[in-house]
């Protein structure tokens, strides 16, 4: 028996074909097609997956089923607004329209869950059940898992740890419309504006990242290289990370942190300050709650979308 696992992007879509061990059989993506609100997404979908389908030879009573992680909130499979960048996409029951054309079940839950439940299963948060996982990219989100279940909240916003706001001196406006929210800090943005700051309070102190585009690769290679300002930078970027994970920490109490999203991909030197960050301001009896890199990379979508079919189809 085999599985599918969608994790569907405002660029593309991955897709992927699982045992239902877990074992990834192969993956490929598709672009997304957001033009006439998004009309042609599922049909692009359900093409791809039947495309799959025909040149492995997988009869229909092969696949238990279809997860598609979605970009957005969503609250018991379905998603609750339209998707800005989606072209404004949703509005309706995706899986039961991407269920109608295939003729298999689908199940769908947000990305940022499905990268948890991902982890969960085959990554680094494998055989714990109660877990926060945050991301670190284009934004900052994250999700939550209670007792082996994912936490969607009333709205679907659990796991929104962007917006924790970690600064109360904060002039720029965060998207939310808050000041001084995580991701203004701790998103691939906010580490650039970091390090103009830091640029601009020490004049005087040479740095390599002077004379170059500031990029999150750049920063963290020069911090790796000894760079005194670039060092300085990350020191504050896990400053504000750490006092999000303790408020997290705080309300969850997981068993272990795991750290997901492109800015996780920059290994020790950020790991072992948000380490120390975190044990600063966290409440004493979770002071030693263990913090880990997420595992599955950019695979932890599809994986989490495949878990979904098995964890959905056992209720
Ligand atoms: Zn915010």
């Amino acid at each position: 028996m085999v599985l599918y696992g969608i994790d569907l992007g405002g660029t593309t879509a991955k897709i992927g074909c699982f045992t239902e061990d877990g074992t990834l059989l192969r993956k490929w993506s598709i672009t997304t097609d957001c033009t006439k609100q998004g009309r042609h997404i599922l049909p692009d979908l359900a093409r791809a997956i039947e495309a799959d389908r025909s040149k492995n030879q997988i009869s229909l009573e092969e696949i238990l089923g279809i997860g598609l992680g979605l970009p957005g909130a969503v609250k018991d499979g379905l998603l609750l607004e339209r998707c800005v960048n989606l072209g404004g996409w949703g509005g309706f029951d995706a899986r039961k329209e991407l269920s109608e054309r295939m003729s298999l079940p689908v199940f769908a839950a947000n990305d940022a869950n499905l990268a948890l439940l991902g982890e969960q299963w085959m990554g680094s948060a494998k055989g714990c059940n109660d877990v926060v996982l945050v991301t670190l990219g284009t934004g900052v989100g994250g999700a939550v898992m209670i007792g082996g279940h994912i936490r969607e909240g009333c709205t679907g916003s659990a796991g929104e740890f962007g917006h924790i706001r970690v600064c109360e001196k904060e002039a720029r406006t965060c998207g939310c419309g808050g000041h001084g929210c995580l991701e203004q800090y701790a998103s691939a943005g906010g580490l650039c504006y970091l390090a103009e700051r830091a640029l601009s309070e020490h004049p005087l102190c040479p740095s390599a990242l002077r004379d170059e585009t500031l990029t999150p690769e750049r920063i963290f290679s020069a911090a790796a290289s000894g760079d005194g300002i670039a060092e300085k930078i990350l020191d504050c970027y896990a400053d504000f990370l750490g006092r999000g994970l303790a408020a997290a920490g705080c309300a969850y109490d997981p068993e272990r942190f795991v750290l997901g999203g492109g800015l996780s991909g920059a290994g020790d030197a950020l790991l072992s300050r948000v380490r120390a960050s975190y044990g600063v301001y966290a409440f004493p009896a979770i002071q030693h709650t263990p913090i880990c890199m997420a595992a599955l990379g950019n695979d932890a979508g599809i994986t989490g979308a495949a878990r979904l079919v098995l964890t959905s189809a056992a209720r």
